[in-house]
């Protein structure tokens, strides 16, 4: 069958690979320059399964206050003129509900499960290199009160297969030296060996190269993607600046591209920009983490990238706006010399902002849709990294019409 990806983002790339490796003869449409240049540019690096509950959850219900008011807040939330924005917001709040959110961390912790599997196997087959390290990931908390909670919550994780261990602050820093300086801010932290980090962007690169050489998947960069051709239910062709291209089967992987083009097709995908930043140092040998690290406090992760540590955080609800983009990058830059001051070349540093494509159960958009031909695999928000192998996964079955090995009506929308 000839299968039409839409975008070579992260997902749209490990997509092409689970359809490639079907059998299928695969196109890609792109319409940047090259591969990986939006959200999967210079994210956190974390590959981080084990972590993946939602960002709507009751705890942070008692914290919107000061998303609202203070300046320096990890999360903010930018009040626009816009519907789609006050929508996400409702239902953001709507998924913050406990029995849901209980809900949806079982279903993400299923599908990280299925991705590190399907990245295992892509990593052994393939031999990419991306700073691929399993260096286990290490979430320090500043407040006492925090740490119990997440001590509490490691009898869940540890029930769906997450094996972890909590530490106190010298055994923090006995694990990751590097986090000496800041031993007098940390109440303790919960250590999960079996996490790993990585670039993705060097991934998705490396991805695209393998595809057009191994599997001959054509990928057409500077190719945007503007409206479908349809008939009587089925995607017939999409409409590029190139033509129109057809094919049998599409699969839209656009990203924040993915709401505006499907809302022509009278889809409304409950999907906004979050908004986040990222810093990459060239590393000072022996004073920076070799560990995954997150500060919980002022939720910023950390990974090694070989030499080069990636530093990401913040959460802004405010679209596709960058105006404050300088300041929050000062801010982030300042908050990660608090913990790790002698990591490396602050002066140096490579800035960056990206929007995470996000749902507001943080679930991504995984099927079919009402054009029989037309596939959904967006939605990824702050997890798009970790979870792309599994959703591959997940879309090739589908289209295949093979049973798959989670329950996908979970990752099915409408919801
Ligand atoms: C600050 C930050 C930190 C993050 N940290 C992590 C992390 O540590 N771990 C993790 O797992 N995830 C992380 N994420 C999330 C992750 O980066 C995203 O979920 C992921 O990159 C989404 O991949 P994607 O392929 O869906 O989207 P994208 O990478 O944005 O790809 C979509 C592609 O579609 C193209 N496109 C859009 N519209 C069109 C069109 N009409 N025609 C043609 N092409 C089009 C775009 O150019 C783009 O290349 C982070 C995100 C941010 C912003």
């Amino acid at each position: 069958m000839r299968v039409c990806v839409l975008g070579a983002g992260v997902v749209g790339l490990t997509s092409a690979y689970q359809l490639a490796r079907d059998g299928h003869d695969v196109t890609i449409l792109e319409g940047r320059d090259g591969a990986a240049l939006e959200a999967s540019f210079a994210n956190g690096g974390q590959l981080s399964y084990s972590y993946v509950a939602p960002l709507a959850d009751p705890s942070v219900l008692p914290h919107l206050p000061a998303w609202l008011l203070q300046n320096d807040s990890a999360l903010r939330f930018v009040p626009r003129l816009d519907p789609r924005q006050w929508r996400w917001c409702l239902s953001f709040l709507l998924a913050c509900r406990g029995g849901r959110a209980r809900q949806t961390a079982v279903e993400m912790l299923r599908l990280g499960a299925l991705s590190r599997e399907a990245l295992h196997e892509l990593v052994q087959r393939e031999s990419i290199d991306f700073n691929y390290v399993r260096n286990g990931k290490l979430v320090v908390y500043r407040d006492a009160n925090a740490f119990d909670a997440a001590r509490r919550k490691m009898d869940f994780l540890q029930a769906a297969g997450s094996e972890q261990r909590a530490l106190d602050a010298a055994a923090c820093v006995a694990l990751e030296p590097a986090l000496e300086h800041a031993r007098p801010l940390l109440a303790g932290g919960i250590h999960t060996p079996s996490e790993e980090a990585g670039d993705c962007h060097r991934f998705s690169v490396a991805l695209a190269g393998v595809l057009n050489t191994r599997y001959g998947v054509a990928i057409h960069y500077e190719t945007p993607v503007h409206s479908f051709v349809t008939e009587r239910g089925a995607a017939l062709a999409v409409r590029t600046p190139r033509g129109e291209i057809r094919a049998d089967a599409f699969v839209v992987a656009l990203g924040n591209g993915s709401a505006p083009l499907l809302h022509a097709l009278g889809m409304r995908l409950p999907m906004y920009p979050l908004t986040g930043y990222s810093l990459t140092i060239p590393v000072a040998p022996g004073h920076a983490p070799r560990v995954s690290v997150t500060d919980l406090h002022r939720k910023v992760v950390y990974a090694p990238l070989g030499e080069r540590l990636r530093i990401a955080g913040m959460v802004e609800i405010a679209g596709m706006d960058v105006t404050r983009r300088d300041r929050r990058l000062d801010l982030l830059k300042r908050q990660a010399q608090e913990i790790f001051p002698a990591a490396g070349n602050y002066a140096a540093a490579q800035t960056w902002c990206g929007h995470r494509p996000a749902t507001p159960d943080s679930k991504p958009l995984i099927g079919s849709t009402r054009y029989r031909n037309l596939w959904l695999n967006t939605g990824h928000g702050a997890l798009g990294f970790t979870l792309a192998c599994g959703s591959a996964r997940l879309i090739a079955d589908a289209i295949a019409g093979r049973a798959p090995p989670l329950e996908p009506g979970a990752y099915a929308w409408p919801r």
